[in-house]
Order: structure tokens, then C-alpha cells, then sequence
């Protein structure tokens, strides 16, 4: 594997990000999962973690990244949520964090093949630090997942292409029907109308 490179299992996504999804008008916000969930390609925004290296998807929260608290008016608004497992969501609390779009890139984030971070901007160097996520037991947990992805490819290339596969629940987002959607062309690069459309990839990697 390439050691310049972030190891498979943790790849940030390249800036510059743009949201996908645009939905408005849901009094709750929990009608905003199946979004966040496809936007953020079933994954916490900030450790990383996917819906399929655990047991169920209600692992995962859905969090303000402006906590409610500060600006109580962003509290349904679709560009002000993100998809954080709960770990991350619990572990920020009400800090204010930057953008984690912005904040947290292929560009401003290195991971290590030891499992430890390494910000390349104080924004990213923020938010590892306020999420905790260099502590003992983030770098050991990288650092396992790291090494179980290189055995399996090495190995066992059916078991390698688990980690990195969909869930199988991935949600119709066109049967969702917020009242607007800002960004309707986002519905044609969500991970359901590409399976739909025969164009999903087996496996994915950010
Ligand atoms: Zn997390």
C-alpha cells in the first residue's frame, strides 16, 4: 500500500466539498437522516466510522455542528446538520467546531498508518482536538482497523470488500419528499438511484 497516501479505511474527502442534498421544511429533525446519511455516504464526518463496521445504524446521531444552544434558528437546517456517530456527538457537546466540509479534508487531515492525525491547518487541528480524536483509544482503534483492512487485502479480498461496502438499507431519498429541495439534481448521485440505475459502486471509499 501506498504510504503517502491515507490508509483506505480513512479516507477524508477532497476539498472543496459541496452539499449534495438540499431538503427544507421537515419540523423535525430527525426526517433529515436518510439525507445526512446519503450525504455523508454512511459515515461519521468526524472519526470516520461507518454504519457497516457496526451492528445497527442507530449508532449514529444526527448533529448540529452550530449547537442549538448558540443559534437555536439553525436548528432544522439542513446545512447546519451532519451525520457523527454518537461517540463524536457525545465528545463535542455544545463546542463550536468549524465546518467539518471545510474543516476536515483529503487536504487539511493526514491519517498515519499508526492510526494518529495529523491537522494541517489550526482549523483541523481544532477539531481533532476538540473531538478527542487522538486520544490512546482513537489512534489504537484507527491503528486495528488499519491493519485488519491491509491483512484482508492482502488475504481475503471478499472479507476487504466488506468494510468498505453500502449498507443495504440505503434509503429512496426521491419517496422522502421534504416540502423544497434546493438541490434537486443531488437525488440523481445518491447511492439508491445508483444502485438503481446499475451504477453503484461495490464498494466506496469517501
Ligand atoms: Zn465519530
Amino acid at each position: 500500500m501506498d504510504n503517502n497516501s491515507d490508509p483506505a479505511c480513512f479516507q477524508h474527502p477532497p476539498s472543496p466539498r459541496e452539499r449534495r442534498h438540499g431538503p427544507v421544511g421537515y419540523s423535525d429533525y430527525a426526517s433529515y437522516r436518510p439525507w445526512l446519511r446519503d450525504e455523508f455516504s454512511y459515515r461519521c464526518v468526524y472519526c470516520l466510522i461507518r454504519e457497516q463496521w457496526g451492528r445497527v445504524s442507530g449508532e449514529f446521531d444526527l448533529d448540529h455542528f452550530v449547537p442549538q444552544t448558540a443559534n437555536p434558528s439553525l436548528a432544522s437546517e439542513y446545512d447546519n446538520l451532519v451525520y457523527s456517530c454518537h461517540s463524536c456527538n457525545l465528545r463535542k457537546g455544545d463546542d463550536t467546531i468549524p465546518d467539518p466540509l471545510k474543516a476536515l479534508t483529503s487536504q487539511t487531515v493526514k491519517t498515519n498508518f499508526d492510526g494518529t492525525l495529523v491537522g494541517l491547518t489550526p482549523e483541523a487541528e481544532r477539531a481533532i482536538r476538540v473531538l478527542f480524536l487522538n486520544t490512546p483509544d482513537m489512534i489504537r482503534w484507527r491503528r486495528i482497523w488499519i491493519r485488519i483492512c491491509e491483512l484482508a487485502a492482502e488475504r481475503d479480498p471478499d472479507l476487504y470488500r466488506q468494510p468498505f461496502s453500502y449498507p443495504d438499507d440505503i434509503p429512496d431519498l426521491q419517496a422522502c419528499r421534504p416540502t423544497l429541495n434546493l438541490r434537486p439534481e443531488g437525488l440523481n448521485q445518491s447511492a439508491f438511484f445508483r444502485r438503481e440505475h446499475g451504477e453503484l459502486p461495490e464498494t466506496y471509499l469517501f
